[in-house]
């Protein structure tokens, strides 16, 4: 990629590596929002100054938690998005994660893209996600994987990506879907195929079971049914797939496990957002 100038607007320690990923690269990089850190790297005083001919702003994942300011945990005062809709000029191309519909429509005229909503983001966070996943059942199972029964519930990116390294470690791999297509993939590559109506079945045999579906599957009566030794790890968004209350109730053991990406391998979690802005800036943005 060509040098260009890229100015980080907020964001927390993802944003950090990324401009370290970014200066490896030969890029040039200056970051705002950062003042709380005596950091070893370019920052600007002045966004307005020093932003506004930069070929790329990015902001954080997510931009914003309150649609009103910038997700930057370590500036010294509130970033108000209003600002960064001053700075926005039609010749730069913003791109943060998570961006919101409201944002778009209030700038139609520039080059935003979310980084987090592309397709190639979220297939390559699934390898990390995964690989968390792993490490959490491993840290909290008395048995090894290696012949345990394990259930992956849903067979989308996280639930393909973890299935593989579960069959790679010598599980006894068994892949819900609900599906007769993801079904039939499930066979080919080597997994026992379960069915959303056939769960019941089944769970009472797992030592471990992961969850990727964002909607509650794992109710009361698929919790009745889980042996009290099984662990729970719940890969989805927030409020995720188990009945949390029920699950409490139940003395059953269930783990919330998001953000893994950036809480188990940092560096690549911020690899695959710099290589996902390189393959936005590369199309031109949208
Ligand atoms: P995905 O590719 O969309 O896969 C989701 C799977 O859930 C699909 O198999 C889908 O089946 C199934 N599903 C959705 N709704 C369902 C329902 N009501 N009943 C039964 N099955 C249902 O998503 P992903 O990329 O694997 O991500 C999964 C979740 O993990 C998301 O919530 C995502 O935000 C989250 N995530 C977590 C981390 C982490 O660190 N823990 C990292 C990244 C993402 P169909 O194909 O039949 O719809």
């Amino acid at each position: 990629m060509e040098r260009k100038k890229f100015f980080i607007f907020g964001g927390d320690e993802r944003n950090i590596e990324l401009a370290r990923l970014l200066i490896k690269d030969g890029q040039e990089v200056l970051l705002f929002g950062f003042e709380k850190l005596d950091l070893d790297l370019p920052q600007s005083k002045d966004p307005f100054k020093d932003g506004s001919d930069a070929d790329i702003i990015i902001s954080g994942l997510p931009m914003s938690k309150d649609q009103k300011t910038l997700n930057a945990p370590f500036s010294s005062r509130e970033i108000f998005i209003e600002e960064l809709l001053e700075l926005l000029s039609n010749e730069q191309i913003f791109t943060a994660g998570k961006i919101g519909k409201e944002f778009f429509k209030k700038r139609k005229d520039i080059k935003i893209e979310d980084y987090f909503m592309r397709e190639e983001m979220q297939v390559s966070n699934a390898i990390p996600t995964a690989e968390g996943a792993i490490q959490i059942a491993m840290e909290e199972m008395q048995i090894t994987l290696h012949k345990a029964n394990t259930m992956v519930l849903g067979y989308g990116r996280i639930g393909k990506a973890l299935s593989k390294m579960l069959l790679g470690i010598g599980a006894n791999v068994y892949v819900e879907a609900r599906s007769y297509d993801d079904l039939a993939w499930v066979q080919n590559n080597g997994y026992i195929p379960v069915h959303l109506r056939e769960l019941s079945n089944h769970i009472g045999r797992m030592d471990v079971i992961f969850n990727t579906i964002p909607s509650t599957i794992l109710d009361e009566n698929l919790l009745n049914k889980v042996c009290k030794d099984c662990i729970l790890i719940d890969l989805a968004s927030k409020p995720g797939g188990i009945d949390w209350k029920k699950a409490e109730e139940l003395d059953r053991k269930a783990i919330s496990a998001i953000g893994l990406p950036g809480k188990v391998a940092p560096i690549t979690a911020a690899t695959i957002i710099k290589d996902t802005i390189y393959n936005i800036i590369t199309e031109g943005g949208r």
